[in-house]
Protein backbone atom coordinates (compact mmCIF):
# COMPACT_ATOMS: atom_id res chain seq x y z
CA UNK A 1 0.00 0.00 0.00
CA UNK A 2 2.92 2.62 0.84
CA UNK A 3 4.68 1.77 -1.91
CA UNK A 4 1.71 2.85 -4.20
CA UNK A 5 1.26 5.58 -2.62
CA UNK A 6 5.23 6.60 -2.75
CA UNK A 7 4.76 5.88 -6.44
CA UNK A 8 1.58 7.78 -6.85
CA UNK A 9 3.51 10.67 -5.17
CA UNK A 10 6.37 10.43 -7.98
CA UNK A 11 3.67 10.35 -10.86
CA UNK A 12 1.87 13.80 -9.15
CA UNK A 13 5.64 14.97 -8.93
CA UNK A 14 6.23 14.31 -12.54
CA UNK A 15 3.15 15.45 -13.89
CA UNK A 16 3.21 19.11 -12.47
CA UNK A 17 6.86 19.39 -13.70
CA UNK A 18 5.29 19.02 -17.24
CA UNK A 19 2.56 21.09 -16.45
CA UNK A 20 4.57 23.41 -14.78
CA UNK A 21 6.87 23.79 -17.56
CA UNK A 22 4.19 24.09 -19.98
CA UNK A 23 3.29 27.15 -17.86
CA UNK A 24 6.48 28.77 -17.71
CA UNK A 25 6.08 29.50 -21.44
CA UNK A 26 3.33 31.93 -20.59
CA UNK A 27 4.03 35.22 -18.24
CA UNK A 28 0.95 35.51 -17.34
CA UNK A 29 0.58 31.72 -15.88
CA UNK A 30 4.49 31.36 -15.29
CA UNK A 31 4.29 32.24 -11.81
CA UNK A 32 1.74 29.38 -10.89
CA UNK A 33 3.61 26.99 -13.41
CA UNK A 34 6.55 27.55 -10.81
CA UNK A 35 4.48 26.88 -7.86
CA UNK A 36 2.66 24.00 -9.03
CA UNK A 37 6.32 22.22 -10.13
CA UNK A 38 7.54 23.50 -6.61
CA UNK A 39 4.81 21.92 -4.95
CA UNK A 40 4.99 18.63 -7.03
CA UNK A 41 8.79 18.15 -5.96
CA UNK A 42 7.42 19.11 -2.24
CA UNK A 43 5.19 16.20 -2.26
CA UNK A 44 7.75 13.56 -4.02
CA UNK A 45 10.49 14.90 -1.47
CA UNK A 46 8.13 14.37 1.71
CA UNK A 47 7.36 10.99 0.24
CA UNK A 48 10.71 9.89 -0.47
CA UNK A 49 11.34 10.98 3.39
CA UNK A 50 9.04 8.82 5.29
CA UNK A 51 7.57 6.23 2.55
CA UNK A 52 10.20 5.15 0.92
CA UNK A 53 11.41 1.63 1.92
CA UNK A 54 15.15 -0.36 1.69
CA UNK A 55 14.96 -4.56 2.84
CA UNK A 56 12.00 -3.43 5.41
CA UNK A 57 13.50 -0.28 6.63
CA UNK A 58 12.89 3.45 6.47
CA UNK A 59 15.19 6.24 5.52
CA UNK A 60 15.57 6.99 9.20
CA UNK A 61 18.48 9.95 9.18
CA UNK A 62 15.89 12.66 10.23
CA UNK A 63 17.28 15.37 12.12
CA UNK A 64 20.40 15.56 9.06
CA UNK A 65 17.27 15.17 6.66
CA UNK A 66 15.36 18.27 7.97
CA UNK A 67 18.48 20.11 9.36
CA UNK A 68 19.65 20.47 5.79
CA UNK A 69 16.78 21.17 4.13
CA UNK A 70 16.24 23.94 7.10
CA UNK A 71 19.69 25.54 5.94
CA UNK A 72 19.04 25.36 2.46
CA UNK A 73 15.67 26.57 2.89
CA UNK A 74 16.54 29.22 4.73
CA UNK A 75 20.19 30.27 2.57
CA UNK A 76 17.74 30.03 -0.45
CA UNK A 77 14.65 31.46 0.24
CA UNK A 78 17.06 34.59 1.83
CA UNK A 79 18.89 34.76 -1.48
CA UNK A 80 15.98 34.38 -4.01
CA UNK A 81 14.35 37.44 -2.01
CA UNK A 82 17.06 39.70 -1.85
CA UNK A 83 18.32 39.48 -5.35
CA UNK A 84 18.56 42.18 -7.98
CA UNK A 85 16.68 41.61 -11.29
CA UNK A 86 19.96 41.96 -12.98
CA UNK A 87 21.95 39.52 -10.39
CA UNK A 88 19.32 36.78 -11.69
CA UNK A 89 21.91 35.13 -14.18
CA UNK A 90 24.32 35.24 -11.18
CA UNK A 91 22.06 33.41 -8.96
CA UNK A 92 20.89 31.10 -11.57
CA UNK A 93 24.06 29.91 -11.91
CA UNK A 94 24.87 29.51 -8.35
CA UNK A 95 21.74 27.21 -7.73
CA UNK A 96 22.57 25.40 -11.30
CA UNK A 97 26.22 24.71 -9.61
CA UNK A 98 24.39 23.19 -6.82
CA UNK A 99 22.58 21.26 -8.55
CA UNK A 100 25.94 19.66 -10.22
CA UNK A 101 27.48 19.26 -6.96
CA UNK A 102 24.52 17.51 -5.25
CA UNK A 103 24.38 14.50 -8.81
CA UNK A 104 28.21 14.36 -8.35
CA UNK A 105 28.06 13.79 -4.48
CA UNK A 106 25.03 11.02 -5.75
CA UNK A 107 27.71 9.16 -7.42
CA UNK A 108 30.42 10.05 -4.58
CA UNK A 109 27.88 8.06 -2.41
CA UNK A 110 26.88 5.20 -4.43
CA UNK A 111 30.69 4.61 -5.76
CA UNK A 112 31.77 3.83 -2.12
CA UNK A 113 29.40 1.45 -1.68
CA UNK A 114 30.40 -0.05 -4.41
CA UNK A 115 34.20 0.07 -3.24
CA UNK A 116 33.54 -1.15 0.05
CA UNK A 117 31.73 -4.04 -1.19
CA UNK A 118 34.42 -5.00 -3.98
CA UNK A 119 38.05 -3.84 -2.71
CA UNK A 120 40.36 -6.14 -2.41
CA UNK A 121 44.35 -6.31 -3.74
CA UNK A 122 43.34 -9.05 -6.42
CA UNK A 123 44.46 -8.12 -9.82
CA UNK A 124 40.54 -7.74 -11.17
CA UNK A 125 38.78 -4.54 -12.10
CA UNK A 126 35.75 -3.10 -10.84
CA UNK A 127 34.01 -5.08 -13.79
CA UNK A 128 34.30 -7.70 -12.54
CA UNK A 129 32.14 -7.09 -10.63
CA UNK A 130 29.54 -4.58 -11.30
CA UNK A 131 28.04 -4.09 -14.90
CA UNK A 132 29.09 -1.76 -17.19
CA UNK A 133 25.47 -0.22 -17.50
CA UNK A 134 25.47 0.35 -13.79
CA UNK A 135 28.91 1.90 -13.72
CA UNK A 136 28.37 4.21 -16.50
CA UNK A 137 25.33 5.89 -14.44
CA UNK A 138 28.23 6.85 -11.44
CA UNK A 139 30.35 8.00 -13.07
CA UNK A 140 28.70 9.96 -16.46
CA UNK A 141 26.86 11.43 -13.31
CA UNK A 142 30.16 11.86 -11.50
CA UNK A 143 31.57 14.02 -14.37
CA UNK A 144 29.06 15.98 -15.81
CA UNK A 145 27.95 17.33 -12.23
CA UNK A 146 31.24 18.33 -11.65
CA UNK A 147 31.51 19.82 -14.75
CA UNK A 148 28.28 21.47 -14.02
CA UNK A 149 30.00 22.49 -10.73
CA UNK A 150 32.89 23.69 -11.47
CA UNK A 151 31.80 25.85 -14.82
CA UNK A 152 28.71 27.10 -12.82
CA UNK A 153 31.13 28.99 -10.15
CA UNK A 154 33.35 30.41 -12.88
CA UNK A 155 30.11 31.96 -14.56
CA UNK A 156 29.05 32.91 -11.38
CA UNK A 157 32.25 34.85 -10.50
CA UNK A 158 32.30 36.21 -14.06
CA UNK A 159 28.83 37.92 -13.83
CA UNK A 160 29.46 39.04 -10.51
CA UNK A 161 32.82 40.57 -11.64
CA UNK A 162 34.80 38.61 -9.46
CA UNK A 163 36.66 36.71 -12.03
CA UNK A 164 37.99 37.91 -15.39
CA UNK A 165 38.21 36.18 -18.54
CA UNK A 166 41.16 34.19 -19.30
CA UNK A 167 42.42 32.66 -22.09
CA UNK A 168 45.88 31.57 -23.98
CA UNK A 169 46.35 30.27 -27.21
CA UNK A 170 45.70 26.70 -27.84
CA UNK A 171 43.40 26.81 -24.76
CA UNK A 172 40.82 24.54 -26.79
CA UNK A 173 43.44 21.74 -28.04
CA UNK A 174 44.23 22.17 -23.48
CA UNK A 175 40.70 21.36 -22.58
CA UNK A 176 40.19 18.78 -25.31
CA UNK A 177 43.28 16.95 -23.81
CA UNK A 178 41.67 17.82 -20.56
CA UNK A 179 38.92 15.75 -21.43
CA UNK A 180 40.40 12.99 -23.06
CA UNK A 181 42.19 12.95 -19.45
CA UNK A 182 38.90 12.75 -17.81
CA UNK A 183 37.79 10.01 -19.67
CA UNK A 184 40.52 7.56 -19.82
CA UNK A 185 40.54 8.18 -15.81
CA UNK A 186 37.19 7.34 -15.66
CA UNK A 187 37.32 4.23 -17.74
CA UNK A 188 40.65 3.05 -16.01
CA UNK A 189 38.51 3.35 -12.21
CA UNK A 190 36.08 0.70 -13.77
CA UNK A 191 38.88 -1.43 -15.23
CA UNK A 192 42.09 -1.12 -13.23
CA UNK A 193 42.63 -3.29 -10.34
CA UNK A 194 39.51 -2.81 -7.82
CA UNK A 195 42.25 -1.60 -5.12
CA UNK A 196 43.19 1.84 -7.19
CA UNK A 197 39.87 2.02 -8.39
CA UNK A 198 38.77 4.46 -5.19
CA UNK A 199 41.55 6.66 -6.23
CA UNK A 200 40.76 6.78 -9.70
CA UNK A 201 37.74 7.61 -9.27
CA UNK A 202 38.66 10.82 -7.59
CA UNK A 203 41.13 11.66 -9.64
CA UNK A 204 38.37 11.42 -12.34
CA UNK A 205 36.24 14.06 -10.42
CA UNK A 206 39.43 15.99 -9.75
CA UNK A 207 40.01 16.15 -13.53
CA UNK A 208 36.44 16.86 -14.45
CA UNK A 209 36.64 19.88 -12.04
CA UNK A 210 39.47 21.09 -13.36
CA UNK A 211 37.94 20.60 -17.08
CA UNK A 212 35.06 22.31 -15.69
CA UNK A 213 37.19 25.82 -15.02
CA UNK A 214 38.81 25.49 -18.19
CA UNK A 215 35.63 25.05 -19.91
CA UNK A 216 34.25 28.15 -19.14
CA UNK A 217 37.24 30.86 -18.48
CA UNK A 218 38.21 31.31 -22.10
CA UNK A 219 34.23 32.22 -22.72
CA UNK A 220 33.11 35.90 -23.46
CA UNK A 221 32.07 37.16 -19.35
CA UNK A 222 29.24 38.23 -21.72
CA UNK A 223 28.12 34.98 -23.07
CA UNK A 224 27.68 34.03 -19.46
CA UNK A 225 23.72 33.28 -19.98
CA UNK A 226 24.55 31.30 -22.70
CA UNK A 227 26.95 29.12 -20.77
CA UNK A 228 24.88 28.72 -17.82
CA UNK A 229 21.71 27.22 -19.90
CA UNK A 230 24.12 25.05 -21.70
CA UNK A 231 25.69 24.05 -17.83
CA UNK A 232 21.69 23.93 -16.62
CA UNK A 233 21.38 20.97 -19.02
CA UNK A 234 24.31 19.10 -18.11
CA UNK A 235 22.67 19.47 -14.50
CA UNK A 236 19.58 17.95 -15.64
CA UNK A 237 21.83 15.10 -17.30
CA UNK A 238 23.86 14.25 -14.19
CA UNK A 239 20.54 14.44 -12.00
CA UNK A 240 18.68 11.60 -14.36
CA UNK A 241 21.62 9.60 -13.95
CA UNK A 242 20.85 9.54 -10.13
CA UNK A 243 17.49 8.58 -11.26
CA UNK A 244 18.49 5.84 -13.28
CA UNK A 245 21.22 5.18 -10.14
CA UNK A 246 17.86 4.75 -7.70
CA UNK A 247 15.19 4.01 -10.27
CA UNK A 248 13.58 7.03 -9.28
CA UNK A 249 10.96 7.63 -12.16
CA UNK A 250 10.37 11.67 -10.05
CA UNK A 251 14.22 12.21 -10.64
CA UNK A 252 14.26 10.92 -14.04
CA UNK A 253 11.51 12.72 -15.06
CA UNK A 254 12.69 16.22 -13.62
CA UNK A 255 16.06 15.63 -15.06
CA UNK A 256 15.50 15.06 -18.46
CA UNK A 257 13.18 17.69 -18.37
CA UNK A 258 15.56 19.78 -17.35
CA UNK A 259 18.37 19.11 -19.66
CA UNK A 260 16.05 19.17 -22.57
CA UNK A 261 15.07 22.61 -21.59
CA UNK A 262 18.11 23.43 -20.92
CA UNK A 263 19.29 22.57 -24.51
CA UNK A 264 16.01 23.83 -26.11
CA UNK A 265 16.87 27.42 -24.51
CA UNK A 266 20.54 27.42 -25.16
CA UNK A 267 19.84 26.71 -29.10
CA UNK A 268 16.79 29.47 -29.08
CA UNK A 269 19.11 32.18 -27.29
CA UNK A 270 21.76 31.07 -29.72
CA UNK A 271 19.21 31.78 -32.92
CA UNK A 272 18.00 35.00 -31.10
CA UNK A 273 21.83 36.23 -31.08
CA UNK A 274 22.46 34.37 -34.86
CA UNK A 275 25.33 32.68 -33.15
CA UNK A 276 26.62 29.15 -33.63
CA UNK A 277 26.92 27.36 -30.28
CA UNK A 278 30.62 26.81 -30.92
CA UNK A 279 30.81 30.70 -32.20
CA UNK A 280 29.50 31.09 -28.16
CA UNK A 281 32.22 28.77 -26.80
CA UNK A 282 35.16 29.82 -28.28
CA UNK A 283 33.77 33.22 -29.85
CA UNK A 284 35.01 35.55 -26.69
CA UNK A 285 31.79 37.46 -27.62
CA UNK A 286 31.09 41.11 -26.20
CA UNK A 287 33.82 44.01 -25.21
CA UNK A 288 37.33 42.99 -26.53
CA UNK A 289 38.26 42.06 -30.32
CA UNK A 290 35.46 42.19 -31.96
CA UNK A 291 34.60 45.11 -30.55
CA UNK A 292 37.56 47.79 -31.22
CA UNK A 293 37.22 46.64 -34.73
CA UNK A 294 33.82 48.63 -34.99
CA UNK A 295 34.92 51.88 -34.09
CA UNK A 296 34.36 54.16 -37.06
CA UNK A 297 33.33 57.64 -37.33
CA UNK A 298 29.45 58.27 -38.21
CA UNK A 299 29.03 61.78 -37.89
CA UNK A 300 26.97 63.76 -35.47
CA UNK A 301 23.94 62.64 -33.25
CA UNK A 302 21.02 64.92 -31.74
CA UNK A 303 20.51 66.02 -28.46
CA UNK A 304 16.56 66.23 -27.49
CA UNK A 305 15.43 68.16 -24.08
CA UNK A 306 12.94 66.93 -21.07
CA UNK A 307 10.31 68.88 -22.22
CA UNK A 308 10.71 68.89 -25.94
CA UNK A 309 10.59 64.96 -25.14
CA UNK A 310 7.06 65.79 -23.10
CA UNK A 311 5.61 67.49 -26.27
CA UNK A 312 6.27 64.70 -28.92
CA UNK A 313 5.04 62.18 -26.70
CA UNK A 314 1.92 63.85 -25.30
CA UNK A 315 0.95 64.49 -28.81
CA UNK A 316 1.45 61.62 -30.68
CA UNK A 317 -0.84 58.77 -30.91
CA UNK A 318 1.21 56.23 -31.11
CA UNK A 319 3.92 55.58 -28.93
CA UNK A 320 6.26 52.33 -28.41
CA UNK A 321 8.11 51.73 -25.39
CA UNK A 322 11.46 49.44 -26.24
CA UNK A 323 12.86 48.28 -22.68
CA UNK A 324 16.80 46.98 -23.12
CA UNK A 325 19.10 46.09 -20.31
CA UNK A 326 19.53 49.49 -18.99
CA UNK A 327 16.38 49.56 -18.03
CA UNK A 328 16.65 46.84 -15.92
CA UNK A 329 19.89 48.49 -14.92
CA UNK A 330 18.41 51.49 -13.32
CA UNK A 331 15.16 49.77 -11.90
CA UNK A 332 12.82 51.91 -14.00
CA UNK A 333 10.03 49.78 -14.78
CA UNK A 334 7.79 51.24 -12.08
CA UNK A 335 8.22 54.79 -13.12
CA UNK A 336 7.99 53.24 -17.51
CA UNK A 337 4.38 51.78 -16.45
CA UNK A 338 3.66 55.50 -14.37
CA UNK A 339 4.84 57.10 -17.67
CA UNK A 340 2.73 54.77 -19.81
CA UNK A 341 -0.44 55.39 -17.44
CA UNK A 342 -0.05 59.26 -17.63
CA UNK A 343 -0.05 58.85 -22.15
CA UNK A 344 -2.70 56.88 -22.38
CA UNK A 345 -5.16 58.99 -19.77
CA UNK A 346 -3.69 62.00 -22.48
CA UNK A 347 -5.08 59.29 -25.08
CA UNK A 348 -2.25 58.15 -26.67
CA UNK A 349 -2.44 54.71 -27.31
CA UNK A 350 1.26 52.69 -25.54
CA UNK A 351 2.84 49.57 -26.43
CA UNK A 352 6.15 47.67 -25.83
CA UNK A 353 8.35 46.24 -28.11
CA UNK A 354 10.10 42.79 -26.84
CA UNK A 355 13.05 41.35 -28.67
CA UNK A 356 13.71 38.05 -27.31
CA UNK A 357 17.44 38.33 -26.32
CA UNK A 358 16.99 42.48 -24.71
CA UNK A 359 18.70 42.11 -20.86
CA UNK A 360 20.38 39.19 -20.16
CA UNK A 361 18.58 36.64 -19.43
CA UNK A 362 15.58 35.22 -21.88
CA UNK A 363 12.19 36.60 -20.81
CA UNK A 364 14.22 39.50 -18.88
CA UNK A 365 11.87 42.20 -20.29
CA UNK A 366 8.80 40.24 -19.63
CA UNK A 367 9.44 39.66 -16.16
CA UNK A 368 10.65 43.06 -15.24
CA UNK A 369 7.63 45.33 -16.50
CA UNK A 370 5.27 41.92 -14.63
CA UNK A 371 6.79 42.89 -11.71
CA UNK A 372 5.35 46.56 -12.49
CA UNK A 373 1.80 45.08 -13.61
CA UNK A 374 2.55 45.76 -16.75
CA UNK A 375 -0.12 44.46 -18.22
CA UNK A 376 0.89 41.41 -21.03
CA UNK A 377 -1.45 42.31 -24.19
CA UNK A 378 0.37 45.45 -24.39
CA UNK A 379 3.67 43.21 -24.54
CA UNK A 380 4.49 42.94 -28.53
CA UNK A 381 6.55 40.41 -29.89
CA UNK A 382 9.57 41.42 -31.94
CA UNK A 383 7.40 40.03 -35.33
CA UNK A 384 4.09 42.08 -34.34
CA UNK A 385 6.30 45.31 -33.13
CA UNK A 386 7.91 45.49 -36.43
CA UNK A 387 4.52 45.32 -38.25
CA UNK A 388 3.60 48.38 -36.13
CA UNK A 389 6.45 50.67 -35.71
CA UNK A 390 5.58 51.84 -39.60
CA UNK A 391 2.52 53.24 -37.56
CA UNK A 392 4.22 54.57 -34.58
CA UNK A 393 4.43 58.43 -33.66
CA UNK A 394 7.31 57.80 -31.49
CA UNK A 395 9.38 55.29 -30.09
CA UNK A 396 11.21 55.32 -27.20
CA UNK A 397 14.02 53.27 -26.16
CA UNK A 398 15.17 52.71 -22.32
CA UNK A 399 18.17 51.21 -22.08
CA UNK A 400 18.41 49.38 -24.99
CA UNK A 401 21.43 49.07 -27.86
CA UNK A 402 22.02 46.22 -29.64
CA UNK A 403 18.19 45.20 -30.09
CA UNK A 404 17.40 48.18 -32.10
CA UNK A 405 21.16 48.32 -33.86
CA UNK A 406 20.60 48.68 -37.52
CA UNK A 407 23.91 46.66 -38.42
CA UNK A 408 22.69 43.25 -37.78
CA UNK A 409 21.06 44.13 -40.88
CA UNK A 410 24.12 45.96 -42.85
CA UNK A 411 26.85 45.58 -41.72
CA UNK A 412 28.24 41.98 -43.07
CA UNK A 413 31.61 42.92 -40.87
CA UNK A 414 29.43 43.35 -37.70
CA UNK A 415 29.95 40.70 -35.04
CA UNK A 416 25.72 41.03 -34.96
CA UNK A 417 25.57 41.04 -38.04
CA UNK A 418 22.19 38.66 -39.29
CA UNK A 419 20.69 39.02 -35.64
CA UNK A 420 17.04 40.04 -36.03
CA UNK A 421 16.32 43.28 -34.50
CA UNK A 422 13.61 45.68 -33.54
CA UNK A 423 13.20 48.00 -36.92
CA UNK A 424 12.39 51.40 -34.84
CA UNK A 425 13.60 53.01 -37.60
CA UNK A 426 10.28 52.81 -39.46
CA UNK A 427 8.79 55.17 -36.93
CA UNK A 428 8.30 58.86 -37.62
CA UNK A 429 10.55 59.70 -34.29
CA UNK A 430 12.94 57.77 -32.24
CA UNK A 431 14.21 59.23 -28.68
CA UNK A 432 17.08 56.79 -27.12
CA UNK A 433 17.62 57.24 -23.46
CA UNK A 434 20.88 55.90 -21.65
CA UNK A 435 23.29 57.93 -19.82
CA UNK A 436 26.26 58.26 -22.70
CA UNK A 437 27.65 57.24 -25.96
CA UNK A 438 28.98 53.84 -24.64
CA UNK A 439 27.86 50.15 -26.48
CA UNK A 440 26.10 48.15 -25.31
CA UNK A 441 26.41 44.13 -24.32
CA UNK A 442 28.34 43.43 -28.13
CA UNK A 443 30.79 46.51 -27.56
CA UNK A 444 29.86 47.94 -31.00
CA UNK A 445 28.74 51.43 -32.04
CA UNK A 446 25.38 51.98 -33.12
CA UNK A 447 24.38 53.91 -36.44
CA UNK A 448 20.81 54.57 -34.92
CA UNK A 449 21.79 57.04 -33.09
CA UNK A 450 23.30 59.15 -35.73
CA UNK A 451 20.52 58.84 -38.17
CA UNK A 452 17.96 61.97 -38.66
CA UNK A 453 15.03 60.86 -36.76
CA UNK A 454 16.93 59.80 -34.24
CA UNK A 455 17.18 61.94 -30.84
CA UNK A 456 19.42 61.04 -27.52
CA UNK A 457 17.93 61.28 -24.16
CA UNK A 458 20.61 61.51 -22.14
CA UNK A 459 20.75 60.29 -18.20
CA UNK A 460 19.91 56.95 -16.13
CA UNK A 461 16.63 55.42 -17.51
CA UNK A 462 14.94 55.81 -13.92
CA UNK A 463 15.76 59.52 -13.20
CA UNK A 464 14.56 60.57 -17.04
CA UNK A 465 11.66 58.53 -17.03
CA UNK A 466 10.45 60.81 -13.29
CA UNK A 467 11.33 64.23 -14.88
CA UNK A 468 9.72 63.14 -17.86
CA UNK A 469 6.52 62.54 -16.30
CA UNK A 470 6.56 65.50 -14.21
CA UNK A 471 7.34 67.41 -17.53
CA UNK A 472 4.06 65.63 -18.82
CA UNK A 473 1.95 66.91 -15.68
CA UNK A 474 2.92 70.50 -16.43
CA UNK A 475 2.05 70.68 -19.63
P1 LIG B 1 22.67 46.35 -24.44
O1 LIG B 1 23.56 45.67 -23.45
O2 LIG B 1 23.00 46.22 -25.86
O3 LIG B 1 22.58 47.90 -24.10
C1 LIG B 1 22.15 48.36 -22.87
C2 LIG B 1 22.33 49.84 -22.83
O4 LIG B 1 21.75 50.31 -21.63
C3 LIG B 1 23.78 50.27 -22.81
O5 LIG B 1 24.17 50.78 -24.06
C4 LIG B 1 23.85 51.32 -21.69
O6 LIG B 1 24.36 52.52 -22.22
C5 LIG B 1 22.41 51.49 -21.27
N1 LIG B 1 22.26 51.65 -19.82
C6 LIG B 1 22.90 50.99 -18.84
N2 LIG B 1 22.52 51.44 -17.64
C7 LIG B 1 21.59 52.38 -17.87
C8 LIG B 1 20.82 53.22 -17.02
N3 LIG B 1 20.93 53.16 -15.69
N4 LIG B 1 19.96 54.09 -17.59
C9 LIG B 1 19.85 54.18 -18.93
N5 LIG B 1 20.57 53.41 -19.78
C10 LIG B 1 21.43 52.53 -19.25
O7 LIG B 1 21.20 45.83 -24.10
P2 LIG B 1 20.03 45.28 -25.03
O8 LIG B 1 18.95 44.92 -24.08
O9 LIG B 1 19.75 46.21 -26.15
O10 LIG B 1 20.61 43.98 -25.70
C11 LIG B 1 20.91 42.81 -24.95
C12 LIG B 1 22.22 42.25 -25.39
O11 LIG B 1 22.54 41.22 -24.48
C13 LIG B 1 22.16 41.66 -26.80
O12 LIG B 1 23.36 41.87 -27.47
C14 LIG B 1 21.96 40.17 -26.51
O13 LIG B 1 22.46 39.36 -27.55
C15 LIG B 1 22.79 40.03 -25.25
N6 LIG B 1 22.43 38.85 -24.45
C16 LIG B 1 21.14 38.68 -24.06
C17 LIG B 1 20.79 37.54 -23.39
C18 LIG B 1 19.38 37.28 -23.03
O14 LIG B 1 19.03 36.12 -22.80
N7 LIG B 1 18.55 38.30 -22.93
C19 LIG B 1 21.78 36.51 -23.02
C20 LIG B 1 23.12 36.84 -23.44
C21 LIG B 1 23.41 37.96 -24.12
P3 LIG B 1 25.06 53.60 -21.24
O15 LIG B 1 26.15 52.89 -20.55
O16 LIG B 1 25.51 54.68 -22.16
O17 LIG B 1 23.99 54.07 -20.31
Amino acid sequence: MELSILTLCYLVGSVTFIIGLKMLSNPSTARNGNLLAAAGMGIAIIGTIFLYEEDGKRLGNYPWIFGGILIGGVIGTLAARRVKMTAMPEMVSMFNGMGGACAALISAVEFDHLYKNYKGDDLFGLSEYVAAGHYLTIIAGAIIGTVSFAGSMIAWGKLSGKIKDMSFRGQHIVNLLMLALVLVAAVMSYQYQTTYAHLLFYATVALSLVYGIMFVMPIGGADMPVVISLLNSFTGVAAACGGFLYNNKVMLTGGILVGAAGTLLTILMCKAMNRSLKNVLIGSFGGGAAASGAKKDQGAYKEITLSDTAVVMSYANKVMIVPGYGLAVAQAQHACHELEKLLESKGVEVKYAIHPVAGRMPGHMNVLLAEADVSYDKLLEMEHANDEFPTTDVVLILGANDVVNPAAKTDPSSPIYGMPILDVELAKNVIVNKRSMKPGYAGIENDLFFQPKTSMLFGDAKKVLQDLIGEIKNL
